[in-house]
């Protein structure tokens, strides 16, 4: 496994302290509110489970599940709902959790689709950002790290459902999907 890696990016010492930093802020700006912390599965499952154990405010957690079309590494922009929150948002302060905002288009629909909903308040959280892959405008209230266009694997993210284990986030060699490809 660790032969498929040509760069660790981000180190897990590096993730632990800015998670950290992150669930301070988050606590310190929800002070007082509960809140219902939408996680998106699977990418985003081991940065959200630290993430709230940093969280010093009353909260819910809840998953949604989305797929979009598209090829192994990137995204057509059609996305579909494959499970849905299980609990109510009225009244509530959503924070969706997401691994990483590459063309924006997921965090879009997810925008959208739970501002229909009406909650009291919305706002999103990503570990990482890659700001130069966006195709369209979208806010991110609290971000990890700022990436190049790399595809990244590792601490949740995954190349072929492989490689979410990863305590850091790596660079995959570019052999690896190559030979994917041929198979
Ligand atoms: P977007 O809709 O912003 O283009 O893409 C969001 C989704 O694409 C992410 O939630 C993630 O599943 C996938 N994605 C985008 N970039 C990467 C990457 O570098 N590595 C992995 N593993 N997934 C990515």
């Amino acid at each position: 496994m660790q032969d498929d890696i040509a760069q660790i990016l981000v180190s897990a010492a590096d993730i632990r302290r800015r998670v950290k930093e992150m669930g301070r802020d988050i606590s310190r700006d929800y002070a007082g509110k509960e809140l219902l912390v939408v996680g998106i599965l699977k990418g985003a499952i081991i940065f959200l489970s630290d993430l709230v154990r940093e969280l010093s405010i009353p909260l819910q957690l809840d998953f949604m599940a989305v797929s979009s079309y598209g090829d192994d590494t990137s995204t057509s922009g059609a996305v579909r709902i494959l499970k849905d929150l299980e609990v109510s948002v009225e009244d509530k302060h959503l924070l969706i959790v997401e691994d990483i905002v590459d063309t924006g288009l997921t965090l879009k629909y997810l925008l959208e689709n739970l501002r229909a909903r009406q909650p009291l308040s919305i706002r999103t959280c990503t570990l990482l950002d890659k700001p130069e892959r966006r195709q369209v405008e979208v806010k991110v209230d609290y971000c990890g790290f700022c990436i190049p266009d790399y595809f990244v694997v590792g601490y949740g993210l995954d190349y072929s459902q492989m490689y979410r284990h990863l305590p850091d986030i790596c660079v995959l060699k570019p052999e690896v999907y190559e030979q994917r490809r041929k198979k």
